[in-house]
C-alpha cells in the first residue's frame, strides 16, 4: 500500500516515529509538507521553516525519496495528494492546540490515519496525576512523575524510502524575515548545535540565568519545529540533568495545551483575575523596546534583532508588562508570537499566563521587580551594553 507521510513539526530523520511508521507499514511512501496558511507562524520563523525544509528534502532524497511541498489548507492539500498518488493510508504525528486538533479531526474524517507521537519527550496524557485530572497542574509533581517515566523507544531511520511518482511542488512565499541574526534552519543544524554545546555545558546549572554570559543551549528554534528530537534529547549523556528539567517544562506545557486548547486567549486558572489597563501609548513603549528601563528595552531589542531573547530576558520583560504596566498578557504573548523563530503555542502561551498569574504558577501573586532582577541577572550591565540603543 502507498501512505502519504505528513510532516508537521518533526522535520528531521532521526528519531522520527512518523517516517519510521510509514517506511515499516507501506510499500510506498509520499513524504508531504503542507504549508498552511491557518498554523500561526511569523516571518522569523517562516525563513527558519524554508531553510528546514530544504534539509529535510535533501535527507529524504539521501533515503531514495524526496519531499512534496504543497500550500494551502492541509486537509484539502492532504486530499489531492492521496488522489494523485492512490494512497490509502496517511501517517502524522500527535500535536496539541486548536490547530492541531483541527487538522487531525480533519484528516481522520478524510482517510485512515495513523497518529504516531509528537513533539513531546512524554505524550501528554501519558502521565496522569495521583489525585486525578487529565493533565498535571503543577510542574514539581510532574517533574518527578516524567523523570521516572519509561520513554518511548528511540525510532529507527529507515534504511531506504520507496516512493512512488510524486505529484507536484508548490513554490512558496519567501519569508522576509524581520530580525537579521537568525540561526540556520534544518536538522543538520540543529545536531550541530547540539554537538558545539553539549561538551561545554557542565555550568549550565549555574549559569543559565546569566543574561551577558548566554550560557543557554539556543535550541528552542530546533525543538519548535522539530528538526531536533525532544525525546532524544532527554536521554542524551552529555546534556546536563537542569538542561533536561527544561525539556520537562516543555513537555509539561504541552500536556496543558492538550488539556486546555483555549490556552492562547482564555484564562487556565479558575477564578484568575483578568482585568488589565488599556494604556496604548505604554504598551507601545515596550513594543517599541522605548520603555526608558534599560533590562526591558535591551530585552525587546534583543527579540527584534535575533528573533530569540534570553529566558531571563522574557521573564523579565514580560513580569513588567503584566506586574508592573498592568497590561494584558494576550498583548505580550502576541508581540512575542510576532517575532520569535522558536515560537511554540504551548511554550508561548503558557509562560505568558504563567507570568500574568492567570496560569499554572502556584504562586499567582507573585511580586516582580526589574531593578532586584536587574541586580541579580545583570549585575555588570553587560547584557544591557550589548543591547543598548547605540
Ligand atoms: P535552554 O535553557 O537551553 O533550554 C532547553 C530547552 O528547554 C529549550 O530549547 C526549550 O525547548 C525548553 N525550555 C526552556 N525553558 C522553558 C520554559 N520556561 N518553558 C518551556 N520550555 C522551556 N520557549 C519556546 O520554545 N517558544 C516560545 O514561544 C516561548 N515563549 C516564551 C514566552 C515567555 C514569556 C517566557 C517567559 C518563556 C518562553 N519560552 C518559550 C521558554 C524559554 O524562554 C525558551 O524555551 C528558552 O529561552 C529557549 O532558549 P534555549 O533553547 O537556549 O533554552
Amino acid at each position: 500500500r502507498t501512505a502519504v507521510l505528513l510532516f508537521t513539526r518533526d522535520l528531521r530523520v532521526h528519531d522520527n516515529p512518523a517516517l519510521a511508521a510509514a517506511g515499516r507499514d507501506a510499500d510506498r511512501v509520499v513524504p508531504l509538507y503542507v504549508d498552511d496558511p491557518a498554523r500561526a507562524a511569523n516571518p522569523n520563523q517562516r525563513q527558519f521553516l524554508l531553510e528546514s525544509l530544504d534539509d529535510l528534502r535533501e535527507s529524504l532524497r539521501a533515503l531514495g525519496g524526496g519531499l512534496v511541498v504543497r500550500r494551502g489548507d492541509t486537509v484539502a492539500q492532504v486530499k489531492d495528494v492521496l488522489a494523485a498518488t492512490g494512497a490509502d493510508l496517511v501517517v502524522c504525528a500527535s500535536d496539541a492546540g486548536r490547530f492541531a486538533e483541527g487538522m487531525l479531526a480533519g484528516l481522520a474524517a478524510a482517510a485512515e490515519l495513523q497518529v504516531v507521537p509528537g513533539p513531546a519527550a512524554v505524550e501528554p496524557g501519558r502521565l496522569l496525576p495521583s489525585g486525578g485530572g487529565d493533565h498535571y497542574k503543577v510542574f514539581t509533581p510532574y517533574w518527578r512523575a516524567w523523570s521516572q517515566a519509561p520513554r518511548r523507544p528511540i525510532a529507527p531511520e529507515p534504511d531506504r524510502l520507496d516512493v512512488p511518482d510524486l505529484p507536484g511542488s508548490h513554490d512558496l512565499p519567501p519569508a522576509e524575515p524581520t530580525a537579521t541574526c537568525l540561526p540556520p534552519g534544518g536538522e543538520r543544524a540543529a545536531l550541530a548545535r547540539l554537538d558545539a554545546w553539549a561538551p561545554g555545558s557542565g555550568d549550565y546549572g549555574e549559569r543559565h540565568d546569566d543574561l551577558a554570559g548566554d550560557r543557554t543551549s539556543r535550541l528552542s528554534p530546533y525543538l519548535a519545529l522539530g528538526c531536533l528530537s525532544a525525546r532524544a534529547a532527554a536521554d542524551d549523556p552529555r546534556l546536563p540533568e537542569a538542561m533536561v528539567r527544561q525539556l520537562c517544562w516543555r513537555d509539561f506545557h504541552l500536556q496543558v495545551l492538550a488539556a486546555f486548547p483555549a490556552l492562547t486567549d482564555t484564562p487556565y486558572r479558575k477564578g484568575a483575575s483578568d482585568t488589565w489597563d488599556a494604556d496604548l501609548t505604554a504598551l507601545e513603549a515596550w513594543r517599541t523596546a522605548s520603555t526608558g528601563v534599560d533590562i526591558v528595552d535591551a530585552g525587546m531589542r534583543q527579540l527584534h534583532a535575533e528573533g530569540w531573547m534570553h529566558n531571563r530576558a522574557r521573564l523579565i520583560t514580560a513580569g513588567y508588562l503584566v506586574k508592573t504596566l498592568g497590561l494584558d498578557w494576550r498583548d505580550g504573548a502576541a508581540h512575542f508570537a510576532a517575532h520569535l523563530v522558536d515560537l511554540d503555542e504551548a511554550n508561548n502561551w503558557g509562560n505568558w499566563q504563567w507570568t500574568a498569574g492567570t496560569g499554572n504558577d502556584t504562586r499567582p501573586n507573585r511580586g516582580f521587580n526589574h531593578e532586584r532582577q536587574t541586580a541579580r541577572f545583570d549585575p555588570e550591565g553587560a547584557y544591557r551594553d550589548r543591547w543598548s540603543r547605540a
